[in-house]
């Protein structure tokens, strides 16, 4: 894989264009390589299995990554355009199995709002990347049993050998940004949080605090969630419109204001239910006519003036 910086190499023009709107010219865009993760112990006590590395090869492609979470407008996202599972000869992680990680091809369009990330990149300052996802199993690298269920712990050494959270079978893989302080040694790792294992680690003693890599997670899980809740938002609003529009269908005479306030204070699922409700009766009180229906025949005394 291409490890150099600048305009793309031979052949990720094409690559890069599954992603653009139309062909773009190679020397409007900035292409650069990142790590995203290896299958090495980070600083949390946790790695991902080699197996899930080359899942994972494949959920980053065309995912956007970010720096210092404040580029956030479309074009100043850099998108992953290939990656490749690469292993480094000689090197062994800490089971001992050989050392993989994770590389990259990323792309940027070189405008003046880009430059100064452009340059750090160039500078080598802009290095290491966090990494945001969803996976199915966090296990117990001494037991094998789910994270939390043994009474091992991250960290210690049983027989030698170091205790960790193997992270398999990745689900998704949301986004990737620049990091000043990675939680992996050659990357970040991020892990996304369900509501549910926070709550638990919540109520452990001590549960409340947080290494960075955890922080991270939880910073880009709650960002999420927040954009998921903005499109609740919005459905519910548009269906409160829809309920109050089709009440004074059905009931020209029912207050609107009234109306409004019950629909504003009205659970979903009760929302839902009126919906479907005043539906039915707005198309008894206006019977609509299908579109395709031919026209009725109506004697038009002016037809002949007409025509
Ligand atoms: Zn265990």
């Amino acid at each position: 894989m291409n490890e150099q910086s600048g305009a793309p190499g031979p052949g990720e023009l094409e690559k890069i264009h599954r992603y653009t709107r139309g062909a773009v010219d190679g020397k409007d865009l900035y292409t650069f390589s990142v790590v995203l993760c290896d299958n090495d112990v980070d600083r949390d006590g946790e790695r991902f299995s080699t197996a899930a590395l080359h899942e994972l090869a494949a959920l980053f492609l065309g995912k956007t990554g970010i720096s210092d979470h404040s580029m956030r407008s479309a074009d100043q996202m850099a998108r992953i355009f290939d990656t490749e599972v690469e292993a480094v000869p000689g090197r062994v992680n800490c089971e001992g199995e050989p050392y993989a990680r994770l590389r990259a091809r990323a792309y940027l369009p070189r405008i003046a709002k880009n430059e100064p990330l452009i340059a750090e990149i160039e500078a080598g300052i802009k290095k290491e990347v966090s990494v945001g996802c969803a996976v199915a199993r966090s296990v117990c690298s001494v037991c094998g049993k789910p994270q939390g269920e043994c009474t091992h712990r991250k960290g210690q050494r049983y027989n030698g050998k170091l205790c960790h959270v193997v992270l398999d079978g990745p689900e998704d893989a949301y986004e990737w940004s620049f990091v000043a302080v990675p939680a992996q040694r050659e990357a970040g790792v991020v892990k996304a949080w369900d509501a549910e294992e926070l709550k638990k680690r919540l109520q452990t003693p001590g549960g409340a605090a947080f290494s960075a890599g955890e922080a991270e997670g939880l910073r880009q899980t709650l960002e999420r969630l927040e954009r998921d809740a903005g499109y609740g938002r919005e459905y519910r609003a548009r269906l409160k419109g829809e309920v109050v529009r089709l009440a004074l269908l059905a009931q020209p005479e029912l207050p609107r204001a009234a109306l409004e306030r019950v629909a504003a204070a009205a659970a979903l699922e009760d929302l839902l239910e009126l919906e479907k409700a005043f539906r039915k009766a707005a198309g008894r009180a206006f019977p609509v006519r299908p579109q395709l229906a031919p026209e009725e025949k109506t004697e038009r005394p002016d037809r002949d003036y007409l025509i």
